[in-house]
């Protein structure tokens, strides 16, 4: 397993004292604020998930003898991803396999386990990769669509660029040449970073 400094997530927030049955739902702007806005599995951003709720998600189930007030346990998740994930964990056999959750507090998700096609569909490489997609729905639609689109937009920055990269050179020696470069690289950047699960 990847070393605990090349996790996707690192946090960095102190934790609240937590305590009781949900003692947990104190850690919540810490939680967003680790977890960058955005789902820990499927990747989508707070402010890009059309309404869909947000809520603390217990990595190990506390039925599953998950810690309930452990910050260490406790994710930001979409409603959708925390719903489908559920109370799911592998048992010990499954685990003797390989078959396990990605955790992305602990490793990076991608390339070792996941692979996303150009039509923004995941495919797991491994074990652990197809039970991570296959528990957390990671292809339903809308989660396909938003990649598609993020694709779209990508493609269409690319076309952008190699216009104007054709620019002459008294062209991108002006002021409005760099203004226009720094333009499309912010929509590039907010492109990319709609839906991601790979940084
Ligand atoms: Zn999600």
């Amino acid at each position: 397993m990847s070393s605990i400094l090349s996790a996707r997530i690192i946090r960095r927030q102190i934790p609240p004292e937590m305590a009781g049955p949900r003692g947990y739902e104190r850690a919540k702007d810490g939680l967003r604020a680790d977890f960058t806005y955005r789902c820990a599995y499927c990747g989508v951003r707070e402010e890009d998930n059309g309404g869909e709720n947000f809520e603390i998600d217990h990595f190990c189930p506390v039925s599953r003898g998950g810690a309930v007030n452990d910050y260490a346990n406790l994710y930001w998740s979409c409603s959708g991803c925390n719903a489908f994930k559920s109370n799911k964990w592998p048992n010990e056999e499954m685990e003797l396999i390989g078959v396990r959750l990605l955790d992305p507090c602990r490793e990076w998700e991608f390339p070792q386990h996941l692979l996303e096609d150009e039509s923004g569909i995941l495919q797991g490489r491994t074990k652990a990769g197809r039970y991570h997609i296959d528990c957390l729905r990671l292809n339903r639609r809308s989660r396909v669509d938003k990649r598609q689109d993020r694709n779209e937009l990508m493609a269409l920055h690319d076309q952008a660029q190699s216009f104007i990269n054709e620019m002459s050179d008294e062209i991108k020696d002006t002021e409005e040449f760099q203004l226009l470069v720094r333009v499309l690289d912010g929509l590039r950047d907010r492109a990319r970073m709609t839906i991601t699960i790979m940084r």
